[in-house]
């Protein structure tokens, strides 16, 4: 997945978890969302922020050799839990339960897909024989390294767009956000606080007095 099947799938794992009410209050749902992509928009431009600085790709750039790195372990999870429970904030556990998501997304979603479509990158293994993809989500336990996917520039992600289960799960995602109703009702909302009111509401006159 990479973006709205993120969002899609995501708030659909989520949602069972919380109220309606819950998820209407405050927003909920956008932080929920917002989670649920957060893993991606930390690792991707840090990945090809140093690439591009350096004109270096995959294991060249040392332990930042994939776009799933810090973001995308349990320990950074775990982080989230511990910052939402000690700020005793709803939106930071929304947005942590939304990283969960996340990271179950990614790792289902590669097992069935490579599965079935096979991967542009194959699994690599330590010499233990464990994944490169578990030892990166349990980093730096099972090692201080994660996985090389060689990307040389950004628009090798958009490729991935062609790949079938990828292009399936953006489709869906889309659909699922668009028929929630939690979601529509937000935004419907903040469209109708945000920018119709600021745009049609009467200048305040000075109260006279
Ligand atoms: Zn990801």
């Amino acid at each position: 997945m990479i973006f709205f099947g993120h969002l899609g799938f995501g708030l659909q794992i989520a949602k069972p978890l919380f109220r309606h009410d819950e998820l209407k209050k405050k927003r909920a749902v956008g932080f929920l969302l917002l989670g649920c992509v957060l893993p991606d928009l930390i690792d991707k431009p840090l990945y090809h922020g140093l690439s591009w600085i350096t004109g270096k790709s995959g294991a060249e750039l040392g332990l930042i050799s994939t776009t799933r790195t810090f973001g995308h372990t349990l320990v950074f999870l775990f982080l989230l839990f511990v910052l939402a429970r000690w700020r005793k904030s709803p939106a930071l556990l929304m947005i942590a339960v939304g990283t969960a998501t996340h990271l179950f997304v990614d790792h289902v979603g590669d097992t069935i897909g490579h599965a079935i479509f096979g991967s542009p990158f194959p699994t690599q293994y330590d010499e233990h024989g464990i994944s490169l993809n578990i030892v990166g989500l349990f980093w730096p336990f099972l090692g201080n390294r994660f996985p090389v996917f060689p990307f040389e520039h950004i628009m090798q992600h958009f490729d991935f767009f062609r790949r079938p289960h990828i292009a399936v799960g953006e489709v869906l995602g889309l659909i699922f956000l668009w028929k929630d109703r939690v979601v529509r009702q937000t935004v419907r909302q903040w469209i109708k606080e945000r920018l119709w009111k600021r745009a049609y509401s009467p200048p305040r006159s000075k109260s006279s007095g």
